[in-house]
């Protein structure tokens, strides 16, 4: 009964109910849906990361062609924990939410490839990923995995296994376009879907924080689950601002077992 009258449980509920009665429902996830996995914020003032050095601009594809080794040096810390990081609860419950239909794809900020470890499969990756190296001279791909340890473990830069040149992180820095097939996929599911549910994102890094609102001028529904207000609550269906990897497996168990 005390349950019952919990804003957050009235809210969960409500947000259930917008899952079992949508066709096309998409996520929109950022940097909060993995903090619970350990891995910092880096835009975050108050973390580790920003305060060692500014992000905007050791994080730019400007300093990456001229000194990639700052780069490299910067990023160890935030590498090493994506290289250990394991998904939360909050990713498993939308994979599961996946697999039974509930979700049409998931769109994420995010570049540790959780949502395809706790094994989502449509997966929109706006900002990039960890997954892959790709050469900065002759544009060789490679898998990162037997460069990642090397570079972890003893900050050994990544060279290309063809021209010797350094490789980059497939992850979109400051100064860098966002992959366009990747942006034009976002926008397409934004715009068909007839339910967003924006999940540890603060909604402020453009143009990704644009996709509710193409959602929203469609008629589609919107739930926000993140810890601190975004732009958007004013216009949300359902807004609980709390931990996601708390609200999303409650959100989750209702839509499929309530
Ligand atoms: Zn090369």
């Amino acid at each position: 009964m005390i349950r019952s009258s919990n804003p957050s449980q009235a809210a969960i509920e409500f947000a259930a109910d917008l899952f079992r009665q949508a066709r096309r429902a998409v996520v929109l996830t950022g940097a909060g849906l993995s903090t619970s996995s350990g891995i910092p914020d880096f835009r975050s003032e108050g973390t580790g990361l920003w305060s060692r050095d500014e992000p905007l601009e050791v994080a730019s594809l400007n300093t990456f062609r001229i000194a990639p080794e700052r780069f490299f040096h910067w990023f160890r810390p935030l590498a090493s924990q994506i290289f250990y990081a394991q998904p939360n609860p909050a990713h498993f419950a939308m994979s599961q939410m996946e697999a039974a239909g509930c979700i049409q794809s998931v769109i994420t900020q995010n570049i540790d490839a959780l949502h395809q470890k706790a094994g989502s499969k449509n997966v929109i990756e706006m900002h990039g990923s960890m997954r892959t190296l790709t050469c900065t001279q002759c544009y060789h791909r490679v898998e990162s995995l037997p460069y990642l340890s090397p570079y972890v473990e003893k900050g050994e830069i990544p060279h290309c296994p063809k021209c010797d040149s350094v490789l980059k992180p497939d992850v979109i820095l400051f100064g860098e376009q966002l992959p366009q097939s990747a942006w034009l996929q976002a926008q397409r599911d934004a715009r068909n879907c007839d339910l967003m549910m924006v999940a540890g994102s603060s909604l402020e890094v453009l143009p990704v924080a644009g996709l509710p609102v193409q959602a929203l001028d469609r008629g589609a529904h919107l739930i926000i689950v993140n810890n601190s207000p975004t732009y958007l609550n004013v216009r949300a269906d359902v807004t609980i601002l709390e931990n996601v990897a708390d609200i999303i497996p409650a959100i989750a168990e209702r839509t499929l077992n309530g």
